[in-house]
């Protein structure tokens, strides 16, 4: 069988996805990036290939995107996680009706990215300056609330008083806020729900920068909060597209375009 691979090694956890000849998704895989991004990269390909039956040799293309997308020197192309995204989200929002808007929120960074009705990029916005918008903000306030990552979720839909207001730009500041906050008798899912809609609040404003269009699409790690969902959605006043693995958009996306430049070069 003949697949291609995409590779997508962000800051915080690194997303494997394989297409088939069809260009659709056969297996994926996520690990934590770690400091050894060549390392850690290619074990996850080998997992992911043993998982799907597969051997190296199966595998036509490969196209690594992401933060550390230059140091894997095994893959036959690079691309922007961008466009790698973008090519993602068309792809899964298919099923939906078509999106036309993107908001990633990763572990050190977030976009909004506008696509047209093929899935090319018309406009997008980044930001990679300030981690309280980012999934790192997450990983800080669930050490300090001292749950677990995936708890996030359920814990701000038990709140049963009204968000608290999280004032800190800055993650430092924030993880202070919310220690005095515990410190004056306030339950976690209050807490929860306050970092959730201050994060929610600073990507629409990156959002409307690319100037919102329906569908919007909501991935990266963070869309797994199904918290963050409901605020953001709540901010946007519309409906999120969810797709099943969020992570792993962007390799996927990697995948198809490796599935792409295979039969461009062949041709
Ligand atoms: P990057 O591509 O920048 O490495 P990801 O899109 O992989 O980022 O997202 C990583 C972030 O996703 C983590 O920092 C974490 O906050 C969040 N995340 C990962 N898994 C989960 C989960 N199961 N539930 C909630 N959040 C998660």
């Amino acid at each position: 069988m003949t697949c291609f691979a995409g590779l997508d090694i962000g800051s915080t956890a690194i997303k494997a996805a394989l297409v088939d000849e069809r260009g659709e998704l056969i297996s994926s895989s996520v690990a934590a990036t770690g400091s050894l991004f060549y390392k850690n990269t290619l074990e996850l390909f080998e997992r992911l290939l043993q998982q799907a039956g597969l051997r190296r040799e199966d595998v036509a293309y490969i196209i690594a995107t992401g933060y550390g997308r230059k140091l894997f020197k095994d893959a036959d192309d690079s691309i922007s996680e961008i466009t790698a995204n973008a090519v993602g989200a068309h792809h899964v929002g298919k099923a939906f009706g078509g999106v036309r808007t993107i908001i990633n929120i990763g572990g050190q960074d977030s976009k909004a990215i506008r696509i047209d009705a093929e899935g090319h990029v018309a406009n997008f916005a980044m930001n990679d300056k300030c981690a309280a918008g980012t999934g790192r903000f997450l990983d800080a306030a669930a050490r300090n609330l001292e749950v677990d990552l995936e708890e996030l979720g359920d814990l701000h839909l038990t709140a049963e008083r009204a968000p608290l207001n999280i004032n800190s730009t800055c993650t430092v500041f924030a993880e202070s806020e919310i220690i005095g906050l515990l410190a004056n008798g306030h339950g976690k899912g209050e807490v929860v729900a306050g970092i959730h809609y201050s994060i929610a609040n600073r990507t629409v404003r990156l959002a409307k920068r690319v100037g919102l269009e329906d569908r919007v699409y909501f991935d990266g790690g963070p869309a797994l909060n199904k918290g963050l969902v409901a605020a953001l959605e709540d901010e946007l006043r519309r409906e999120l597209v969810v797709p099943e693995h969020p992570q792993i958009t962007t390799a996927l996306g990697a995948a198809i375009l490796a599935h792409d430049a295979y039969l461009r070069e062949g041709e």
